[in-house]
């Protein structure tokens, strides 16, 4: 219904191919153009983007530091199209932008645009394009962003206007940057070693002097990570746990009830396993997997939010018999988790259902607001990376930056 409503019936036969196939059409020259799919990063890429964030958030705190991020990319715009709600994503998104200078501009309810007027969707995306150099773009429309990189390539294709499109949220199916920021969130928390991520955080050497992890290792490999909640529902999850399989060695634990739209959905499993990762799906936090109850062999623990608004009626019945109340933390629960894990969630997290009371907050292991503070970082990368001004920024950095600073981990 979504597509007819769109008329995306042009690109209906591309959308329908996998998505290894679509991947080379995202990118120019080995890097990407535009950024649609989770599966679009490599192991490598996320590297490079976390390094890209670490120097931009260092240079970001010193006067010629900031002058010089604000002074790359002046000449660029930006139009953030945001049709479904959005706080962190949109706001970090232009501060992202404000770090380096470019000009945002936003719209955010289509009933403002000429699109009352009957003007289509990718006229207006068109348009958009004629005026800024980037799109990112929110939609309820699950396709609409990959629609639109089609769009922008056939553009190319006649020697038109062509702009990287961004998605930031599509549907129920993915919120690659949001991936990215809980990856970047993840694979410092696992460098054992940045102490303003949380000051109360151990470091590596006193946990591995710690008999209880034996074994331990810095990075995002042989890990567990846990997501509670609603499964089924959450593109973040999906998204994030796209990433996480490309690392080796990685076991994850979907805790969430069982029902066919909150738990694990069967296509996301199979492609998890075909990679290698160990997938386990319980019920609560205190089941047991291999003798041990879940919530104390996680990693980390990705607590989300039931989505609500996807509700139908017909299930009413059906979820009236769920207990939820298993889906949410308290202080008792984090007590038990490993000293070193850590709590994320992509926010916001429902005040009313309580899946993160406030008291967990000033927990050393909750990391939810270090996360949303961190997609700022990481956005700003992924902009300097698409706008290739991420070499200039490493090299300001080596150059400047390193040798006349006393630089050390803890300003990151
Ligand atoms: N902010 C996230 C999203 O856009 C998660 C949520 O809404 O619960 O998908």
């Amino acid at each position: 219904m979504v597509r007819d409503e769109l008329d995306l019936a042009e690109y209906e036969a591309r959308m329908d191919r996998p998505v290894r196939i679509k991947i080379p059409e995202l990118q120019r020259d080995d890097r990407l153009k535009h950024v649609i799919f989770s599966d679009q990063f490599t192991a490598d890429t996320l590297e490079e983007m976390a390094n890209i964030a670490d120097m931009i958030r260092v240079l970001a705190k010193s006067r010629d530091g900031y002058r010089f991020l604000l002074d790359l990319l002046p000449h660029k715009r930006a139009m953030l199209y945001f049709t479904q709600p959005s706080t962190r994503t949109f706001l970090s998104f232009m501060a992202a932008c404000q770090i380096l200078g470019i000009t945002c501009n936003e719209v955010r309810d289509p009933s403002t645009s000429s699109e009352t007027k009957g003007e289509s969707r990718f006229d207006s995306i068109r348009t958009f394009s004629s005026y800024f150099d980037v799109i990112i773009m929110r939609s309820v429309h699950s396709r609409l962003a990959e629609c639109c990189a089609y769009l922008m390539n056939d553009l190319e294709d006649f020697n038109h206007r062509s702009v990287p499109i961004v998605n930031g949220g599509a549907g129920a199916d993915e919120h690659p940057s949001q991936a990215l920021l809980d990856i970047y969130t993840l694979q410092r928390t696992f460098q054992f070693e940045s102490t303003i991520d949380s000051r109360r955080r151990l470091g590596f050497d006193a946990l591995c002097s710690d008999t209880r992890y034996t074994g331990l290792t810095r990075g995002l490999s042989g890990k567990v990570y846990g997501f509670c909640g609603d499964i089924g529902r959450g593109r973040t999850v999906r998204s994030l746990a796209n990433l996480l399989s490309l690392y080796p060695n990685v076991t994850m634990v979907f805790l969430a009830p069982h029902h066919p739209k909150l738990s694990l959905k069967p296509e996301l499993r199979r492609k998890l396993v075909d990679r290698g990762v160990k997938v386990h799906e319980v019920e609560s936090l205190e089941d047991q997997i291999d003798g041990v109850p879940a919530i104390e062999m996680l990693d980390s623990l990705y607590m989300t939010r039931i989505q609500r608004e996807h509700d139908d009626p017909a299930d009413a019945q059906a979820f009236a018999q769920i207990d939820f109340s298993r889906y949410c933390l308290t202080p008792q629960l984090v007590s038990r988790m490993k000293e070193y894990a850590a709590i994320l969630h992509p926010f916001p997290r429902d005040k009313n259902f309580g899946e993160i009371p406030p008291e967990i907050d000033n927990d050393h292991r909750a990391m939810y607001f270090r996360q949303a503070r961190n997609g700022m970082w990481i956005r700003a990368a992924l902009l300097a990376y698409l706008f290739g001004v991420d070499r200039q920024i490493s090299r300001y950095f080596q150059t400047e930056y390193t040798e006349t600073h006393d630089y050390n981990e803890d300003v990151l």
